[in-house]
């Protein structure tokens, strides 16, 4: 109710760890992975008086990427700021960030279930604080200052979004985009991605917003929806009992599943903010991999337009062409495969009809995102780690198309190469899987069946068709998955007419 009458402003800040060999300001190592506390540290990102921090050059490549892959504007020229405050992770008693000249400005990133553009702000690049270690058993906070240092990214939108469901596709979209760069894993669950929310609830057909409410501690997109679902609520209550709402910063409490006052909102004044003053600025325009052409090179083909082209090149349907782009490796074997598929169809003689390559595109997208999907994510494994070459499963493709084998044959195939690779044929005729199409030699088999299943044939032969199923099962089972089940049923359909 409270959603009709009130319209949700929605605004993100995303801060994104940056996947470098070293950290922002130090060459002490950016591993996220690090379990071991305190030991990726340098008397630079530990703050000791003395020491001298130094531009981390590929963080900046990786800033300025993002900012040309969303349609922003590089800076020609920037400088880093001092953002001061205490923080028991924050071993300097400031974090190093940009407030005045930020490396990208402007830029824009659609949504894809509505066409909707979100507009960016900013993006700006800053160095990450430590993090605290609450020890139940012994009552005491540890700190690790692995992460300490490590190169930040923050992109701020525009407050362009109205609804849990846009914010969240936003930051899903964020996450797709940093990783076809390369720039970050943006794992939530491990904190390479963080999402804040800035919300507000204004009157429908109200010009003005109304007050701003910030959400922090959100560590999943579910957790984000949810949030953003909860103050929309809670927001909306209280305006409707005229009541004000206080500007103030919230965390969203897991466990509670709602958002709690944590302190009243702070104003970029109170962090006075000054320039770095043991940092030179940063003069963008005369570094050869910083010119707009070398930034633009780099970029790979990005996720909207890998969308647009899997659909029309290889005629997937919207939820074959989502799934592949997400799995940026999974698409780029399929396309691999289906490449010796569309040679193997020109050079069959019978010339690569539309009809063949559609079948044969169809059948790879099938096996590999329901299959070879399903496989890799049993084992937790990546599709970079599978054994199988695109030219075997092109190969298998093949023997299903040309009905050398039965589908269900083709599954155990496809779980034997999945473990231990190898050729297709080798292992048909090693395990005699060849698909009994031989009329036959199946006949011969379903005699059998007929003969040792008396009461499913007697029960078809009263009428109860789907005795028939049984039946063809038995003669799969027979056949060890070998039979070409059509062609079963037809035969047991004649033999016992
Ligand atoms: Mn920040």
């Amino acid at each position: 109710m409270t959603e009709k009458k009130y319209i949700p402003t929605i605004g993100l800040e995303i801060h994104v760890e940056l996947k470098t060999r070293t950290k922002m300001f130090c060459d002490s190592p950016h591993d996220p992975d690090e379990k071991h506390p305190n030991v990726n540290i340098c008397p630079v990102c530990m703050g000791h008086p003395g020491t001298l921090p130094t531009i981390n050059k590929e963080a900046v490549r990786q800033v300025l990427r993002v900012g040309a892959a969303l349609g922003g504007v590089l800076a020609e020229h920037t400088h880093f700021e001092r953002k001061n405050y205490f923080y028991p992770d924050l071993p300097k008693g400031y974090q190093i960030s940009q407030q005045e000249s930020p490396l990208v400005r402007g830029g824009q990133l659609e949504l894809l279930s509505s066409g909707k553009e979100i507009r960016i702000h900013h993006v700006h690049l800053e160095e990450d604080a430590g993090k605290l270690v609450h020890d139940k058993k012994t009552k005491s906070t540890l700190v690790d200052f692995n992460r300490a240092g490590a190169p930040l990214m923050e992109l701020v939108t525009e407050p362009d979004m109205n609804s849990a469901a846009e914010a969240e596709e936003f930051a899903r979209e964020l996450q797709l985009l940093c990783r076809y760069l390369g720039a970050s894993d943006a794992d939530m669950e491990k904190g390479e991605m963080r999402v804040e929310v800035n919300i507000s609830l204004a009157p429908r057909g109200s010009k003005a917003y109304g007050t701003k409410v910030e959400i922090k501690n959100i560590n999943s997109f579910r957790a984000a929806s949810r949030a953003i679902a909860y103050e929309i609520e809670r927001q909306g209550k209280k305006l409707a009992k005229e009541e004000k709402i206080v500007q103030e910063t919230r965390g969203w409490n897991e466990v509670s599943q709602r958002t709690v006052s944590q302190r009243s909102k702070e104003d970029a004044h109170d962090y006075r903010y000054f320039p770095e003053p043991d940092l030179p600025p940063l003069i963008l325009n005369v570094i050869p991999e910083f010119s707009e052409n070398a930034i633009a090179a780099s970029l790979p083909e990005l996720p909207q337009k890998k969308r647009k082209r899997f659909k029309e090149e290889y005629e997937l349907s919207d939820e074959q062409t989502l799934i592949f782009t997400y799995h940026k490796e999974l698409a780029d074997y399929f396309e691999k495969a289906v490449s010796e598929l569309w040679e193997w169809a020109a050079d069959t003689g019978k010339g690569p009809t539309v009809v063949e390559r559609y079948r044969l595109t169809q059948l790879a997208a099938n096996y590999l995102l329901s299959d070879v999907l399903g496989l890799l994510k049993a084992k937790g494994m990546d599709a970079a780690d599978v054994q199988i070459t695109p030219e075997n499963f092109a190969e298998l493709v093949k023997m299903i198309y040309r009905k050398e084998i039965s589908s269900r044959v083709a599954k155990d195939v496809l779980t034997r190469m999945f473990a231990e690779g190898g050729d297709p044929s080798d292992i048909v005729a090693a395990e005699g899987l060849a698909q009994i199409s031989d009329t036959g030699a199946l006949e011969d088999i379903i005699k059998k069946v007929i003969v040792e299943n008396p009461n499913p044939v007697a029960d078809y032969r009263s009428g109860k068709t789907a005795a028939l199923q049984s039946l063809v099962g038995q003669v799969m089972r027979q056949t060890r998955g070998g039979a070409d089940p059509e062609a079963a049923r037809e035969l047991l359909r004649r033999a016992l007419s």
